[in-house]
């Protein structure tokens, strides 16, 4: 059974560096290891909290609950055809690493999604998305082991409820399970996606001529790492909030007031609003309170400069909030997990 550990510190295992003590932490590397330690004492009867690499949550004191990593980095195909490979990954795989593996054999599907910090069981929780592509889109199903009691529940797409960075897990469903295995369904042919961002005109400054998944990827590692602060230097969750979705008639009415705000069609008369562009314009880009801030490169972008508490990371973001809503009347929502 997986030991588990008093006291342990997380500040190595948030990308934000905030220091925080779980009060009990375990790292089980298999099923059967974790279903075993969720049916016996000390396990029983406390609080579970599940760890992945760290890259989306925002801790703001002690955790007094047990706290899980799941550390299996397995993997098999499960399936294929002549168009399509399905690969099951343990959830504790390192997301990257699986894409340069998919890279590494020809597997085509997840290029885009290059360079996002974290592991394979946290994929699903928001849908990661970037550079126009979403896990949904190569996502077949999944297996989670429900908290409260071991018990190992298998989840279809359709019942993940996939939608822009968000799933059941991150609503109705929040904290019940630890997702411990994915199955993707990968493309031996590329569909290339390119028209988002600068991916094209990366492209030809790279001087590629044939167009590969490994190229894509390069791409995207190179606009990335351009772009977003590296946690490893700057403590950081990546983009703090999601990009607010509004109404045409919403949109149009503020279009009056800020003609250039800029805004994407989003499903059914909706419009999705770079939560980047109102931070900036309500004048918090590079703006740094202390040990806090925004990055000065990407307004979405909270940064620790070495010693924040979570709480004043939490207690910045609701400066930006409260400002964003009272200039547009906009409401901005946390993408980021807050512990
Ligand atoms: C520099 C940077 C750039 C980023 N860019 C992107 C991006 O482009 N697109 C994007 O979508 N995200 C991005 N993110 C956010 C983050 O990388 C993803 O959300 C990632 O999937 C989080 O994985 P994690 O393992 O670190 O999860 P954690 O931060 O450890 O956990 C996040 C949440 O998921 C829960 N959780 C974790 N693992 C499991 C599991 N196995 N079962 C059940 N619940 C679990 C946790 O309890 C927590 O609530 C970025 C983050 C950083 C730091």
């Amino acid at each position: 059974m997986a030991e588990i550990f008093e006291n342990v510190s997380l500040r190595n295992l948030n990308t934000f560096g905030i220091e925080s003590r779980a009060r009990r932490f375990t790292r089980p590397k298999t099923k059967d290891e974790l279903i075993a330690m969720l049916q016996q004492n000390p396990a029983a009867g406390l609080e579970k909290r599940v760890l992945g690499g760290g890259s989306n949550i925002l801790i703001t004191g002690d955790v007094d609950a047990l706290v899980i990593r799941y550390d299996d980095v397995s993997m098999d195909v499960v399936r294929e055809t002549d168009e399509h490979v399905w690969l099951r990954v343990g959830g504790g795989h390192n997301w990257h690493d699986l894409v340069v593996r998919c890279i590494e054999t020809g597997l085509a599907g997840i290029e885009n999604l290059s360079l996002i910090p974290g592991n394979v069981g946290a994929a699903p929780i928001q849908n990661i998305g970037a550079y126009g592509v979403e896990l949904a889109e190569v996502f077949d199903s999944l297996e989670a082991v429900e908290l409260s009691g071991g018990e190992v529940h298998a989840f279809s797409s359709e019942e993940c409820g996939f939608g822009y960075r968000d799933s059941i897990f991150k609503n109705r469903e929040k904290g019940r399970y630890l997702i411990t295995d994915v199955v993707l369904r990968l493309n031996r042919k590329p569909d290339f996606r390119l028209d988002y961002g600068d991916i094209r005109s990366t492209l030809d400054a790279m001087g590629v001529e044939k167009l590969t998944i490994g190229a894509v990827s390069e791409a995207v590692c190179r606009i990335r790492r351009s772009k977003l602060p590296d946690p490893a230097r700057l403590g950081n969750a990546g983009s703090y909030f999601k990009n607010p979705v509004i109404t045409e008639k919403e949109f149009e009415k503020l279009r009056g007031k800020y003609p250039v705000m800029p805004g994407y069609p989003s499903g059914a008369g909706k419009v999705k609003i770079p939560a980047g562009w109102l931070i900036e314009k309500a004048g918090w880009k590079g703006r740094r309170i202390g040990e806090t801030g925004t990055h000065e490169k990407q307004a979405l972008v909270i940064v620790n400069y070495g010693m924040a508490t979570g709480q004043e990371i939490l207690d910045y973001s609701a400066g930006i909030a409260a400002e964003v809503e009272s200039k547009f009347g906009i409401t901005l929502t946390p993408e980021v997990n807050i512990w």
